[in-house]
């Protein structure tokens, strides 16, 4: 259920009503709103009598979600959520893209990379510290000297910072480095992970599970947000299929989906999405075309020489034209391409 409370309510009135919540058994989740006050009831097995709430004093309505996933549907709130990473904004019609490799590899090149992807007109630096590969025997990462790499990448370009946390383990070194936490495909439905991004004070990436429904995904986006993060963006990133012409299907027709169902921001990331360098523009430009609210591409400056996921990986000079075709496309879709080049 959803309680929104009057445009004047004070806040004495609205620590009323979740003391009430909490009385009758169950969890209040106050959410931030731009018009007014909206209260979310979790924890109740039937359903609520909005009769007891609407009595209460500052109440405007109680209204029953009937969605599973409570508080990050779109009936509980209409207007899209904006989540800010430094300039980037995901909503309201801006498109951050976050670029960078796919793994942090050595500190010149990290610093080099971010400086030169900036000037291009990335917003945010990617890079994993902690990879999560298929084999155990593959390139796992730089770990914390990784994360150091990333802190001094953010200094001389300026950029935050996205980078996974595979675990619960290592989750407060990445939150402590981190602008953006991204919770990883693998672990879409790692649920200490997502109780443990709940309660960071960063903004999370969530990515898709490599087979997850749109419900699964947005239960798994419910999971952090009932802990109490609420700056979630969603990113599609591609599921398995029958194709084999592609590393995975990227799902662009779950975009306006999730725009119907959740008032969360949904980025695309067309790299692992595609697996394949030339393949990353075109959805690029279609992730633009189909609403999403931002991009995560690979970039390398050397893609054949990457030690992760380089055929997929665009060079420095194709990220430039990416850049350059988005900010061609944005003004007829009715977009700002955040940062211009220089
Ligand atoms: C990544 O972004 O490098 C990554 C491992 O992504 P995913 O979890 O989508 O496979
Ligand atoms: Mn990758």
């Amino acid at each position: 259920m959803l309680i929104v409370m009057d445009h004047q309510a004070p806040p004495e009135l609205v620590r009323a009503v979740v003391e009430k919540i909490e009385s009758l058994g169950y969890r209040a989740h106050p959410i931030p709103g731009a018009e007014r006050t909206a209260i979310g009831i979790t924890g109740n097995r039937e359903p609520l009598d909005p009769a007891v709430f609407e009595a209460l004093a500052g109440v405007r309505a109680a209204i029953p979600v009937t969605r599973p996933f409570k508080l990050v549907s779109r009936e509980v709130r209409l207007e899209g959520s904006v989540v800010k990473v430094g300039e980037a904004v995901f909503g309201e019609g801006s498109f951050p893209v976050i670029a960078g490799p796919c793994a942090v590899e050595d500190r010149e090149m990290m610093i080099e990379t971010a400086c030169r992807l900036r000037a291009a007109g990335a917003q945010l630096l990617r890079g994993g510290a902690f990879k999560p590969r298929t084999s155990p025997y593959s390139f796992q990462g730089l770990g914390e000297e990784g994360l150091r790499i990333l802190q001094q990448a953010r200094e001389a370009s300026g950029l935050p910072v996205v980078t996974e946390a595979l675990d619960v383990e290592s989750f407060p070194l990445v939150e402590e480095t981190a602008d953006m936490i991204q919770i990883g495909a693998r672990n879409m439905q790692n649920f200490a992970l997502l109780r443990r991004a709940g309660r960071a004070r960063k903004p999370v990436l969530l990515k898709r599970g490599i087979s997850a429904t749109l419900e699964e995904w947005l239960m798994a986006a419910e999971y952090v947000v009932a802990e109490g993060n609420h700056e979630v963006v969603l990113c599609e990133r591609g599921v398995r299929t029958f194709a084999d012409h592609s590393r995975n299907t990227l799902d662009l027709s779950v975009i306006p989906a999730v725009k119907h169902l959740s008032h969360l921001p949904i980025a695309v990331d067309p790299s692992h999405g595609t697996g394949r360098r030339d393949r990353v523009i075109p959805l690029a430009r279609a992730a633009l075309a189909v609403g999403a609210h931002g991009l995560m591409v690979e970039v390398h400056p050397e893609p054949d020489r990457a030690r992760s996921d380089g055929a997929q990986s665009l060079d420095l000079e194709q990220f430039a034209n990416l850049m350059s075709q988005l900010r061609a496309m944005a003004p007829v879709l009715g977009y700002r391409i955040g940062a211009s080049a220089p």
